[in-house]
């Protein structure tokens, strides 16, 4: 009999929510580089005689969340403590939602293994807020040579939804896929930054195996799931995974069971180690928050931010498909982010062919980003010149290399007038198509020249000045020179 094992996943996914304060006090979220411990007070230390107030902005962006991902939200919705001991909560409890969670019952659609949609159901969105953060340190001689624990609250009572799938995928694959459509997702709703590597998007994996019969498709054996913690990455999402799933065939192969269990995915070595045994739920005492009195959600709060919904990524990408005639590839690209897919838009709109401006974004916008380690959103070149710039270059009154210059000169700082009468290219220079003919016929006509160039005998670039100078000499000296090399250097790149 030809067994077949067939992966079964489900993702729990914590997004911080993009509030300036915690959930339930008003310390701030923003510990980036902070000292630890400073951004905290009673509440989130969980003093004795503090109380929790809601902050009404993690709501809302919790309703938002939910109604984008089709949601049913819930008028009346309460917390529960989630009662566990361990030294990352001051309280000895999480304040959490467990049985009435705010939104429930929607759906994401991502692109199966099979090139099809594929629907992966919401089983629920929830809020709670965050834990601590345990810091444990080498041995240190300043600490006597001894190791230890250090705990940092400044994360304690950071607001989070959690959001909670069904069992539906099948693969590594499909996975990463699910984690990447929902980051984009929160980050086009200004839920959350998403930053995987800043912990503002963690998530854990639950995954089995069912041993099929292959003949039949009759099910054999189902082994319990596992849950993969510490997946940083879209990459490491899709690595652990896989790597959990061999770890369970062979074993199951075996003859052994999998045990439902925490795993631990060290991203170094590759693998998963056991963390703990599963608790099982009511270990941790679920009751209700007595402190909190329950939240309501008004139809006006849910259509207000009915209201505030973007236009989805997904639907961006069927509109950027048909409005503009663009390839999957260019689209893929230009709607994983906002700022972009707008930058990209305002390109078009300033007379820019959407195939050339989406060229342009893709390879010399992102160029620069990385170079300077830019977020789009702060990209120095205003949409509406390179716009003009890519609209230049399709009526043929730029070439492609003189147009990168008058770019790279822009996102120095120049504008677009500034940065074409740099290039030569404004009015009274030469025209880059007819320096271009020029510097062909130079190089056409003198093919002892291109040969020696060819055989690797220009090593001083003395045959390359020779040519440049006859092109001067053609042009009577009104070409730039540096744009007569740039042309020159395009033209011997295809020759040679
Ligand atoms: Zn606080």
């Amino acid at each position: 009999m030809n067994a077949v094992y067939m992966p079964v996943i489900g993702l729990e996914v914590h997004v911080q929510l993009a509030t300036a304060s915690k959930i339930f006090c008003s310390c701030s979220t923003d510990s980036m580089g902070a000292e630890p411990n400073r951004n905290v007070c009673p509440v989130c230390l969980g003093l004795p005689g503090t109380l929790p107030v809601m902050n009404e902005h993690a709501l809302r962006l919790g309703i938002r969340a939910g109604l984008a991902l089709s949601c049913a939200i819930r008028d009346r919705t309460i917390f529960h403590r989630k009662n566990y001991f361990y030294p990352d909560l001051p309280k000895a409890y999480q304040i959490s939602q467990y049985d009435l969670p705010l939104a429930e019952g929607g759906e994401i659609v991502i692109t199966g293994d099979d090139g099809a949609p594929k629907r992966i159901r919401i089983t629920r969105l929830h809020l709670e807020e965050d834990a601590g953060k345990l810091v444990h340190s080498a041995a240190d001689g300043r600490l006597e040579g001894a190791e230890r624990s250090f705990v940092d609250y400044n994360r304690g009572g950071v607001p989070l939804a959690e959001i909670v799938s069904e069992p539906d995928m099948s693969s590594p694959r499909e996975a990463r896929e699910y984690v990447q459509t929902l980051r984009r997702l929160v980050r086009y709703l200004g839920v959350s930054d998403g930053d995987m590597e800043k912990g503002s998007l963690r998530v854990d994996a639950n995954i089995s195996l069912k041993k099929v019969d292959g003949a039949t498709g009759d099910l054999l054996f189902w082994g319990e799931r596992s849950e993969v913690k510490n997946m940083n990455s879209l990459r490491a999402v899709e690595r652990a995974l896989a790597y959990e799933i061999e770890r369970q065939r062979i074993l199951m192969e075996r003859g052994g069971t999998p045990e439902r269990e925490t795993r631990h995915w060290n991203d170094g070595a590759g693998v998963t180690t056991a963390m703990r045994s599963k608790e099982a739920a009511n270990d941790y005492r679920y009751f209700p928050d007595p402190d909190l009195p329950p939240m309501l959600v008004t139809e006006a709060m849910e259509e207000r931010e009915r209201r505030a919904l973007p236009e989805m990524p997904w639907k961006k990408a069927e509109r950027f498909t048909e409005q503009y005639g663009l390839p999957a590839a260019d689209v893929e690209v230009l709607v994983e982010s906002l700022p972009l897919a707008d930058y990209f838009e305002a390109c078009v709109a300033a007379g820019a062919s959407p195939l050339r401006a989406s060229n342009w974004v893709r390879v010399e916008v992102f160029r620069v980003m990385n170079e300077r380690k830019l977020p789009a959103d702060a990209f120095p070149v205003a949409a509406l010149s390179l716009g003009r710039l890519v609209a230049m270059v399709d009526e043929k009154k730029l070439s492609t290399t003189v147009a990168r210059e008058v770019f790279d000169a822009m996102a120095g700082g120049k504008s677009l007038d500034e940065a074409l009468k740099g290039a030569g290219a404004a009015q009274g220079g030469i025209a880059s198509e007819a320096l271009e003919g020029i510097i062909r016929a130079v190089v056409a006509q003198n093919p002892d020249v291109l040969d020696e160039i060819r055989s690797g005998k220009d090593g001083s670039g003395k045959k390359r000045k020779f040519l440049t100078g006859l092109v001067m000499k053609e042009t009577r000296g009104q070409a730039d020179g540096k744009q007569v090399q740039a042309i020159l250097d395009s033209v011997l790149g295809e020759l040679l």
